[in-house]
């Protein structure tokens, strides 16, 4: 499945619980943003809840159980739910916008580079 297949598949079916994130007028999107903004912290919080937890449990010598890194894993789908939301939101080609990001942070990092030298 493709970025964009997965990218249209979400908002059908935010859409069809009356969720909707293609939005035609600036005031629609202002509040589309602020609420996607709200909730994706909210995510990221819930990510950071058991992040800290691993990290408890990692520093006290208790073993770290496979269900703690299958809830970071549905927390970060999570926070990437609503990166795909907000993206149409904004109108974004998300797969253009990633390769045109990537080619400046290829020049912007540069001297760090450590391999292929
Ligand atoms: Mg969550």
């Amino acid at each position: 499945m493709e970025l964009k297949d997965i990218i249209e598949e979400q908002r059908q079916f935010s859409a069809r619980h009356g969720w909707h994130w293609k939005v035609e007028n600036m005031e629609n999107m202002m509040k589309r943003l602020e609420y996607g903004t709200i909730a994706m912290t909210g995510e990221v919080g819930e990510f950071a809840n058991v992040l800290k937890k691993v990290i408890r449990d990692k520093e006290a010598n208790i073993p770290i159980e496979e269900e703690k890194f299958a809830h970071l894993r549905e927390e970060l789908t999570d926070i990437f739910i609503y990166v795909i939301l907000m993206s149409v939101t904004l109108g974004m080609n998300l797969e253009n916008d990633w390769k045109a990001k990537k080619s400046k942070n290829e020049e912007r990092f540069k001297r760090y580079e450590v391999e292929g030298k």
